[in-house]
C-alpha cells in the first residue's frame, strides 16, 4: 500500500469566508474539470531551477520535463518563509475561455488570481502570489501552444506555456535554418512571461518587449480582447505591425495587473550568417569607468552588437558551481585577495572585470567590428583579450556563447550553489551607461556588500543606451539571519539609489511596493493614474492585487503596502 501523503492545511485567501471558499473551489472544478484545478494541501516543494545533463541540443537529445519542476505554489527560492506568499489552490485552464470562466468566477466571490505563465521568475519571487492563499492561475501547463512560427516574416505566435527550450526546438524541428530565437539567461521559462515582465536576451533582440508585436487579453472582468492589428477580423499584419490604430495599449499589461495575457507575438531575428563571442578582462576595479565610457558610444552605433556584460569576477568562482567554502570558510564579504589566488590558476588570469560579448555576420563583417573593439578596448591599461579557442568546452565562456546565439542554457544559476540551500534575490538599478554613474553604483554596493557580508555578484548590462546594474545576492533558504539580512541589504540599496536618482526596472514582489514609492514625481502622479487604472478595469480588485506595487481600492491602506 502507498505510504499516504502528508497534508498541509490549505491558507485562505483573507477575506472570504471557509466554507464559501470550498465551495468556490468546488463549483470551479465543475466548470473546468476537477483534474485542473488543485488544493494546495501537499508540503510545498521547492523543486529545482535546473533541467541541467538533460538537455543536449547539439546532439539532438531534447528533454524539457524535468521531474522536479520550479513550483507553482509559492516561490521556490524563499527570502521569507515560504508559507508567508502561498498559493491556496492552483487552476489550470486549457483556453482562453477557461481563463475567461475563472475570471468571471474570482469576480462573484470576490477571489484574488495570480495569474503565471511558467513561474520562473527566480529571484523575484517565483511563482508566488503577492496575497497570501491567492488562487494561482497556471497558464502554462495546457495553454502551452506554438500557434504559428512564419519563416518569411521571421515571427511567431505563442502561448504563455511556451519555454524558451519548446520554441528553439521547435525552430530546428521544423528546419528553419534562417530563423533564430533570443533567449535570456536561463532556457527554462516562458517566452511570453519573460518579455510581459520586460526580462531580456543577448541577441541583438534581447529587448523581448520590443519585439513583441500583438496581445490577447482577458480583462479582470472578462472580456477578451487583442491588441494591435489583432482587432481587425481577418487581418494578416498581426505579428509584423505592432501598433494598429488608436492609443496603443500594450505597455499597461506588462509588469502589471490589468489583464491576463493568452497569447503573444513576437519578432524572431533572421540567421545573422555567424558570430563569434569574445572575452576581455580588465585589472582593476576603477578600469570599470573609462571600459564604460568605451562601451557607450560603440553600444548605440552597434558596433558592440549585442547587450554589453561587465561583470565583476567573483561571479566566475561561483560560477564553478563549487561552494564558497571550497574557496574560503570565513565570514564577512569573500576576501578579494582569495578572489585573486583563485583566478591566477584559472585561464582567465588575475582580473577584475569581465566582458563578454558577441559579433553577428559574415566573417568579412565581424572581422572589421571585432578590430574596432580591439583597438578600443585595449586602451584600458592591463586590459587582456583571451583567446577562446584555449578555453575548454566546460568553460562558461562557452555558455554565453550559446545564448548570444540563441540557444538556450542553464548554467548561469550555477552560482546559486555558493552557500548551501542557495536562494537569490536581485537589486536591478538603471544608469546611463557614464563612468562615473557606474562607478557611483558600485561603489554604494559594494559599502553594502562590506556592511551585509552576504557576497554579491555584480553585472553591469547595457541594453542600448543604459546601463543595468544587477546585483545578485545569493544566502542560504535555511538560514533565517541570511534571508533577513539580504531582504534589509536590498531594501537599503533601493533606498539609496533612489535618494542618488536611480530606480529598479524590475524588483522582487516583496519590494515592489517600496520601488513603486519611489516613483513618485509630482506627489505621486504615476501611482496615482495606476491606482485610478486598476480600478476602473478591475473594480473588484481580483487580479494579482499589489503585483508592481499597484493595489486595488479593496486592499488599499489596509495594511498590505510594506
Ligand atoms: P516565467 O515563466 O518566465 O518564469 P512567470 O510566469 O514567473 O515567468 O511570469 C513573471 C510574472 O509575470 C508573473 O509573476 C506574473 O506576475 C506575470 N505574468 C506571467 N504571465 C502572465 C500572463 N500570461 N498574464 C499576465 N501576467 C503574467
Amino acid at each position: 500500500k502507498e505510504p499516504q501523503a502528508r497534508k498541509r492545511l490549505p491558507v485562505i485567501p483573507q477575506g472570504i469566508e471557509r466554507t464559501r471558499y470550498f465551495l468556490a473551489i468546488d463549483e470551479i472544478s465543475r466548470d473546468l474539470g476537477k483534474e485542473n484545478v488543485e488544493i494546495n494541501d501537499k508540503p510545498l516543494e521547492d523543486g529545482t531551477w535546473s533541467v541541467s545533463g538533460l538537455f543536449s541540443p547539439r546532439n539532438g537529445s531534447v528533454v524539457t520535463n524535468h521531474p522536479k519542476p520550479a513550483p507553482n505554489t509559492h516561490d521556490g527560492m524563499a527570502i521569507v518563509d515560504e508559507e508567508e506568499l502561498v498559493a491556496s489552490a492552483v487552476i489550470y485552464p486549457g483556453s482562453t475561455e477557461d481563463v475567461q470562466k475563472v475570471v468571471h468566477w474570482a469576480n462573484k466571490y470576490l477571489i484574488p488570481v495570480h495569474p503565471i505563465s511558467m513561474g520562473r521568475n527566480f529571484g523575484y519571487g517565483g511563482a508566488a502570489p503577492r496575497v497570501r492563499g491567492a488562487v494561482v492561475l497556471d497558464l502554462g501547463r495546457r495553454m502551452n501552444k506554438i500557434l504559428d512560427i512564419n519563416p518569411d516574416d521571421c515571427t511567431c505566435l505563442v502561448e504563455p506555456g511556451v519555454s524558451y527550450y519548446a520554441l528553439y526546438e521547435e525552430v530546428q524541428t521544423r528546419g528553419y535554418k534562417n530563423l533564430w530565437i533570443d533567449v535570456p539567461d536561463l532556457g527554462g521559462g516562458s517566452v511570453l512571461g519573460n518579455a510581459l515582465d520586460r526580462g531580456v536576451g543577448y541577441t541583438p533582440y534581447g529587448d523581448h518587449w520590443s519585439t513583441h508585436s500583438g496581445l490577447e487579453v482577458v480583462t479582470p472582468t472578462g472580456e477578451i480582447v487583442r491588441t494591435g492589428m489583432g482587432a481587425l477580423p481577418g487581418n494578416n499584419t498581426w505579428q509584423v505591425f505592432p501598433y494598429g490604430y488608436g492609443p496603443f495599449l500594450d505597455g499597461i499589461f506588462s509588469q502589471s495587473n490589468y489583464g491576463i495575457v493568452t497569447k503573444m507575438g513576437l519578432g524572431l531575428m533572421p540567421n545573422p550568417g555567424g558570430h563569434d563571442s569574445f572575452l576581455y578582462t580588465f585589472k582593476k576595479e576603477e578600469d570599470l569607468e573609462q571600459l564604460v565610457e568605451i562601451v557607450r558610444p560603440l553600444r548605440i552605433a552597434m558596433i558592440l552588437e549585442n547587450a554589453a556584460n561587465i561583470r565583476h569576477a567573483l561571479q566566475i568562482l561561483a560560477l564553478s558551481g563549487k561552494p564558497r567554502s571550497t574557496f574560503y570558510d570565513g565570514g564577512g564579504p569573500f576576501p578579494t585577495e582569495k578572489m585573486h589566488e583563485y583566478l591566477r590558476q584559472h585561464p582567465y588570469g588575475e582580473c577584475t572585470w569581465l566582458y563578454y560579448g558577441t559579433c553577428y555576420g559574415p566573417k568579412e563583417v565581424r572581422r572589421l567590428k571585432l578590430d574596432i573593439i580591439n583597438r578600443e578596448f585595449m586602451k584600458v591599461p592591463g586590459a587582456r583579450r583571451i583567446n577562446p579557442a584555449q578555453l575548454p568546452s566546460t568553460d562558461y565562456f562557452w555558455s554565453r556563447d550559446r545564448i548570444s546565439s540563441g540557444e538556450p542554457d542553464l548554467e548561469e544559476l550555477s552560482w546559486v550553489n555558493w552557500w548551501p540551500n542557495g536562494g537569490h534575490v536581485a537589486f536591478s538599478p538603471v544608469a546611463p551607461t557614464r563612468g562615473a554613474d557606474a562607478l557611483r553604483l558600485w561603489q554604494m554596493a559594494k559599502e553594502h556588500w562590506a556592511k551585509f557580508g552576504l557576497d554579491f555578484f555584480f553585472d553591469f548590462v547595457v541594453g542600448l543606451r543604459e546601463l543595468h546594474l544587477i546585483v545578485e545576492c545569493v544566502y542560504d533558504r535555511n538560514n533565517p539571519m541570511q534571508r533577513a539580512d539580504a531582504l534589509s541589504a536590498m531594501r537599503s540599496l533601493i533606498q539609496e539609489a533612489a535618494e542618488k536618482g536611480y530606480g529598479e526596472y524590475r524588483t522582487h514582489l516583496l519590494l515592489s511596493d517600496q520601488v513603486a514609492g519611489t516613483y513618485s514625481w509630482n506627489d505621486n502622479a504615476l501611482m496615482k493614474l495606476n491606482e485610478k487604472l486598476k480600478d476602473c478595469l478591475d473594480p473588484n480588485g481580483i487580479l494579482a492585487p499589489g503585483r508592481s506595487g499597484v493595489w486595488p481600492a479593496r486592499y488599499r491602506g489596509r495594511g498590505w503596502e510594506i
